[in-house]
């Protein structure tokens, strides 16, 4: 189902489509069929040729190389946002990342250096990129950036990942509570289990991934596309009067203690 509206206006910039999966590029697909003009950064040249191909044929798009770690990425990388749009509207972050030694084994052993990656890519990442963005953003500008529920409830072997999401869900609601006197507003999104890459690089994804869609009230789980729809409504004008808040689109499943067979 495609949601009418026009953002032919409006200049947005997704960080983190690694391919054609990511729910990053779930989110850009709305922005750009609702008109909306968008660049993108991708982490390294190893990245480069998938979103190239997701790009091709695609007007007003323009994409660049930013590791979100890196302070001189994030300033060249908002810098071109200036110089091809002149202001921005919507900024998406899309971006996770624990070493895999953090998620075999038990939480109880997360290394400084694991815990110190998690929680920089993760989360202080919307941080910084918040910040790099700030001078360009309009009053009834926004950012989305993506979570899950191991932030509030212990998910098995997601181990340090489960803290970086508890730490972006906070950020959301400081960085909100700052930047609303601007006219801007930050949400996250709280995302059902999706196959996508970073999803792969996590044990147990698989049941994981179904157990989540057997204990939904629906019956199954969120779609990437609904992330997608999610996203444009919290950009959009449609979410005028929403901030700070982590908002699930996982099927209902968040919502339920256990799952009882009930007699036929
Ligand atoms: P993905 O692998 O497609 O996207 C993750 C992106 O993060 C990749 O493009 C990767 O290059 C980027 N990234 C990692 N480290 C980076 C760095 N230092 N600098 C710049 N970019 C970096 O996977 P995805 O599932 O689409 O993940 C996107 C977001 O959605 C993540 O925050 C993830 O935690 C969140 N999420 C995913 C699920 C799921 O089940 N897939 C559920 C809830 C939330």
């Amino acid at each position: 189902m495609t949601v009418q509206i026009d953002l032919s206006d409006k200049t947005a910039l997704v960080m983190g489509v690694a391919n054609a999966r990511s729910l990053g590029w779930a989110i850009a697909e709305q922005l750009l069929s609702a008109g909306c003009r968008v660049g993108f950064s991708y982490q390294g040249e190893r990245l480069k040729s998938e979103l190239d191909k997701l790009l091709t044929g695609r007007e007003g798009v323009w994409a660049q190389q930013a590791d979100a770690t890196s302070e001189a990425d994030l300033t060249a990388l908002f810098a071109r946002v200036k110089e091809e749009f002149g202001h921005l509207d919507y900024l998406i972050h899309s971006i996770a990342f624990a070493p895999r030694t953090a998620m075999d084994g038990r939480f109880l052993d997360t290394t400084e250096a694991d815990w110190n990656t998690a929680l920089n890519v993760s989360a202080y990442t919307l941080v910084s990129t918040a910040r790099h963005a700030e001078p360009l953003l309009r009053p009834g500008a926004s950012i989305v950036s993506l979570t899950y529920h191991a932030s509030q409830k212990v998910v098995p072997k997601y181990n340090v990942m489960g803290v970086a999401k508890a730490a972006l869900e906070a950020t959301t609601r400081y960085l909100a509570s700052e930047m609303g006197a601007a006219g801007v507003r930050v949400n996250t999104i709280s995302a059902g289990p999706m196959r996508t890459i970073a999803a792969r690089s996590i044990p147990g994804f698989g049941s994981m991934f179904e157990k989540a869609a057997e204990a939904a009230p629906l019956g199954r789980n969120a779609t990437p596309d609904e992330v997608g729809k999610l996203a444009l409504f919290l950009l959009s004008d449609l979410g005028s009067g929403v901030t700070g808040q982590t908002v699930y689109v996982d099927a209902g499943s968040s919502i339920m203690a256990m799952k009882i067979e009930q007699p036929s």
